[in-house]
């Protein structure tokens, strides 16, 4: 098994190639055709599997395959991750993987100032990756609008809900399209996070590793 017989296009598997893995990992295997088919997902993976990777490279081969669109401010894909050390680590990911095509993303957390976030969002955008608070802000400063989110992921959900996002990822719902994609990362499954998967999830594909 190799990346190319995933569906991915060559830039992508350039990217890939330039950070020396070879072989998929099992949630990458998984994930990455059910991804580029369109189908919801719902994931048990821990970090460390090889996760980022595993809807990182899929959501890449959608945009490409998509109509390009001047989005300033408005992105079309939104991850979401507990800690700003994950979102860095993320956005530092959708960077190594995008760098052969014109896919633009961007980092926002808070803890820093939020002027410096604002201006860079004038610049289009098409992937952003935030933690939750922090992005509501922006949402309610509208330097970011969601309403042309098509693709949504959760990473490290059942982490969100430890650091009690759950009000916040609350009030995301009702301004994300209802019309989207939606992934779900999660390395445990309480009952907390299967209400959660329950409202966000259409069908979902599941995988587990
Ligand atoms: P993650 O679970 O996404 O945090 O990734 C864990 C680590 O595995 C990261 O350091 C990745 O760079 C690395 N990694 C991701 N995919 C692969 C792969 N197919 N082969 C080897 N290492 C990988």
């Amino acid at each position: 098994l190799n990346f190319a017989s995933l569906g991915l296009a060559e830039p992508l598997l350039r990217a890939v190639a330039d950070t020396g893995y070879t072989v998929p990992t099992p949630i990458q295997a998984q994930a990455i055709p059910l991804v580029i088919q369109g189908g919801d997902l719902l994931a048990a993976a821990q970090t460390g599997t090889g996760k980022t990777a595993g809807f990182t490279l899929p959501i890449l081969q959608l945009l490409l395959a998509k109509e390009p669109l001047e989005s300033k401010g408005r992105p079309r894909v939104l991850i979401l991750t507990p800690t700003r050390e994950l979102a860095a680590q993320v956005e530092e990911s959708v960077q190594t993987y995008s760098k052969y095509v014109k896919i633009s993303s961007m980092v926002v957390f808070g803890g820093v100032n939020i002027r410096p976030q604002q201006t860079r969002l004038r610049n289009p955008l098409d992937i952003l990756v935030a933690t939750p608070g922090r992005l509501l802000d922006l949402v309610g400063q509208r330097s970011v609008d969601l309403s042309g989110i098509e693709i949504l992921v959760l990473d490290e959900a059942d982490r969100m809900l430890d650091m009690g996002f759950i009000h916040d990822i609350k009030k995301l719902m009702a301004i994300f399209p209802k019309e989207r994609q939606t992934l779900l990362f999660s390395a445990t499954f309480s009952d907390e996070i299967k209400e959660l998967a329950d409202k966000l999830l259409k069908n979902p594909g599941l995988v587990e590793v």
